[in-house]
């Protein structure tokens, strides 16, 4: 390690809590970490705002930041746009504090390959129940956008082996803390790479078999009314 340390990069299927993990690492150490705020091509959801969940942008204003240059990574993930703006980086690097990005694995492979120093951590779930219920309560979508976000979980799951640093995320204040402890380089809290596969094993069967039966014409197993509340 030399200097600033570099960013902080998330990743993990979509409803292991990689961003909540980041919204707590920042509001609970301010003075270290800030949220990188991505450009997204997708619509704002419900009480999302233009510039701080996302900067909310036009197909052709995506394309030119990506002509421009102005994106650090970026990738397409459920068929819209999404990038860091380099800015982030050299922004939070400035003041001192660490960027903390909430991105999918093939932008995460774009910022090891910019030699940023950054350090990736693969988010997991602790469990296929909860996690599948998770996706599956998220929004408004059908069973057939449902089984396409299984898909794509599915597909971050399998990416889960090219990465090294490994939390499951069971207890936010524990991940919160095993996160720090991978970005200090010290021992505590890890899961290892055989442990992580076994686990992304167990996901991806509860995954398939969802995804089987969205697309054999059935409810969703686990939307019941019980968990859409407690989301
Ligand atoms: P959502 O639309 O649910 O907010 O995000 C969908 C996915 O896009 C998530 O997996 C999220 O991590 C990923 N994502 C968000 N911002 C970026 C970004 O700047 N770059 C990349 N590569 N992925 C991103």
């Amino acid at each position: 390690m030399n200097g600033t340390p570099g960013p902080l990069v998330l990743v993990g299927p979509s409803g292991a809590g990689k961003t909540t993990i980041a919204k707590e690492l920042v509001k609970t150490h301010p003075d270290r970490y800030t949220l990188s705020v991505s450009a997204t091509t997708r619509s704002p959801r419900g009480g999302e705002r233009h510039g701080h969940e996302y900067l909310f942008v036009s197909p052709a204003r995506f394309r030119r930041m990506v002509e421009g240059g102005e994106l650090a990574e970026w990738a397409e993930v459920h068929g819209e746009c999404y990038g860091t703006p380099v800015e982030n980086l050299a922004e939070v690097s400035a003041d001192g504090s660490v960027p903390v990005l909430d991105i999918d694995v093939n932008g995460a492979r774009q910022i090891l390959k910019r030699g940023t120093g950054a350090v990736v951590i693969f988010i997991l779930p602790p469990g296929p129940g909860e996690w599948v219920g998770r996706l599956v309560v998220r929004g408004t979508e059908s069973p057939r956008e449902i089984a396409r976000r299984l898909r794509t979980a599915l597909d971050e799951l399998r990416a889960a082996p090219s990465f090294e640093r490994f939390v499951v995320n069971a207890h936010l204040d524990q991940s919160v803390v095993d996160v720090l402890a991978h970005a200090a380089g010290e021992p505590g809290g890890r899961t290892s790479a055989s442990q992580a596969a076994v686990l992304c094993r167990r996901l991806e069967a509860g995954a398939r078999s969802e995804i089987a039966r969205l697309e054999a014409g059935e409810q969703p197993t686990l939307a019941g009314p019980k968990r859409a509340q407690k989301e």
